[in-house]
């Protein structure tokens, strides 16, 4: 894809969120396009910690058109979500661009104008689908609680 492009439609994001987006677009005639700023696949589950796991098991965690596969007992660990979200975008062939981080949204009258560095997007319509782990919502109390008592998901690696 070139620097400058004009798609139908673009998703900003390359989650869970956004690849169900992108499925449903894939029976349409219409162009899409995804951008993610992270390296590889996976959205937030590539930052949480070591040893977490779902809450719910694979048969109730499927993103559209294809069920999770369940390689264990029990609920499937982080890495077992970001495996079967690398293979749901092979799968259906989903064109993501990564890794691009999007700077600003504008829109020109006629096409919103997607910049992201030097490069530049338009599209007719837009999907913001970029999640919140990179912009945790901090408790005003925060300050007043003892330094143990929080901790950003983040910036926990274990257990
Ligand atoms: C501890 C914990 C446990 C959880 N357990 C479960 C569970 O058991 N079951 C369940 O269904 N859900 C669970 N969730 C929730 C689940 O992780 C989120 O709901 C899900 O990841 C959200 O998907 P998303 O696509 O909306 O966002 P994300 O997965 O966050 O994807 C958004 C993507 O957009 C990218 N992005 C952000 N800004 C930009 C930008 N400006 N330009 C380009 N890219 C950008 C991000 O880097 C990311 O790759 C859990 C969450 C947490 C924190």
């Amino acid at each position: 894809m070139p620097a400058q492009a004009s798609v139908d439609v673009l998703i900003i994001g390359g989650g869970q969120a956004a690849l169900a987006t992108a499925y449903f677009l894939r029976r349409t005639q219409l162009s899409f396009l995804l951008l993610d700023d992270q390296p590889q696949p996976g959205g937030a589950w590539q930052h949480g910690w070591d040893s977490l796991r779902l809450f719910s098991p694979a048969t109730w965690s499927s993103i559209a058109g294809w069920q999770m596969p369940n390689p264990e007992p029990g609920y499937p660990h982080r890495d077992a979500v970001i495996d079967y979200l690398a293979q749901y975008e092979a799968r259906y062939q989903l064109p993501i661009v990564r890794p691009v981080h999007v700077d600003s949204v504008t829109h020109d009258g006629e096409l919103f104008v997607v910049q992201a560095g030097s490069q530049q997007w338009r599209c007719r319509a837009l999907v913001s689908a970029t999640g919140t782990w990179s912009k945790p919502f901090i408790p005003a109390a925060q300050p007043l609680l003892a330094s143990n008592c929080t901790r950003r998901i983040t910036a926990t690696r274990r257990p």
